[in-house]
């Protein structure tokens, strides 16, 4: 499977942070993976137009589980698509905690997301308390369950590992942590929707840095990293992009 490196901008760029988008796509005119930047839903459509003929490719960070209606403030998958956006971001952990999504509001996005054509990238994660209690594997392989939907394809989806606690921390787990993460993802993922599990990219996030991405790329069932910080300038994201 071609490997993924997306980056999400979270809640940060006006139109003067664009310059990142050609500055990037000049230092990496032929990446060996997939390159998505996701920014803030300001400046989806005119970064997708200054993607275009390039290898970026632009995604939302969140979307409504309807196509249209009364939901003041939201933005639903068919918006995104029509801005140029060909993935989104779901069940952020910022998301889970700041809004209180729930792994079945996350089920009912991807559903929408699939349906209008993107790629969802369902995020799911430990906190630091559920991890000291040991409870890691059990908390992500709840949210999976419960936010994937069941007759997702894989060329439609993209699971994002973030340990909350590693988000924006300066933390991450050991490579083998990270590493029975993955092993474990990839088989709940195939429980859920089959031998397919096999080309859905398992993404890492939490810390990723050009410093530490070679060494987490190297784990195995780590398709390529969902990457915060580091996102935001061309020349760390496009170091990223360079060791994938
Ligand atoms: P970070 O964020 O790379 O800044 O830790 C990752 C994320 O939240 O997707």
């Amino acid at each position: 499977m071609r490997k993924l490196a997306a980056g999400n901008w979270k809640m940060n760029g006006t139109q003067a942070a664009l310059a990142e988008v050609s500055a990037l796509a000049q230092a990496n005119p032929a990446p060996g993976c997939d390159v998505l930047l996701c920014p803030p839903a300001t400046l989806i459509a005119r970064m997708a137009d200054l993607a275009r003929g390039t290898a970026i490719r632009v995604g939302g960070q969140d979307c409504h589980a309807k196509a249209s209606g009364a939901h003041t403030g939201d933005i639903s998958a068919e918006m995104l698509v029509d801005s140029g956006a060909s993935h989104v971001i779901l069940g952020h952990s910022e998301r889970r905690t700041d809004h209180g999504e729930t792994d079945a509001q996350v089920h009912a996005k991807a559903v929408a997301a699939i349906k209008a054509g993107l790629t969802a990238i369902i995020c799911i994660g430990e906190t630091e308390a559920e991890r000291d209690a040991g409870r890691t594997l059990d908390v992500v392989g709840t949210q999976l369950h419960g936010s994937v939907p069941a007759d997702a394809t894989a060329a439609h989806l993209v699971i994002a590992y973030e340990p909350v606690w590693a988000i924006g921390t300066g933390r991450t787990p050991t490579l083998a942590e990270i590493a029975d993460v993955h092993a474990f993802l990839r088989a709940r993922l195939t429980a859920r929707i089959g031998a397919q599990a096999a080309n859905v990219p398992l993404l890492y996030g939490g810390s990723v840095k050009p410093s530490n991405a070679t060494e987490i790329f190297a784990i195995p069932h780590v398709d390529g990293a969902l990457v915060g910080g580091a996102s935001l300038k061309a020349a760390d994201f496009g170091a990223i992009i360079a060791a994938l």
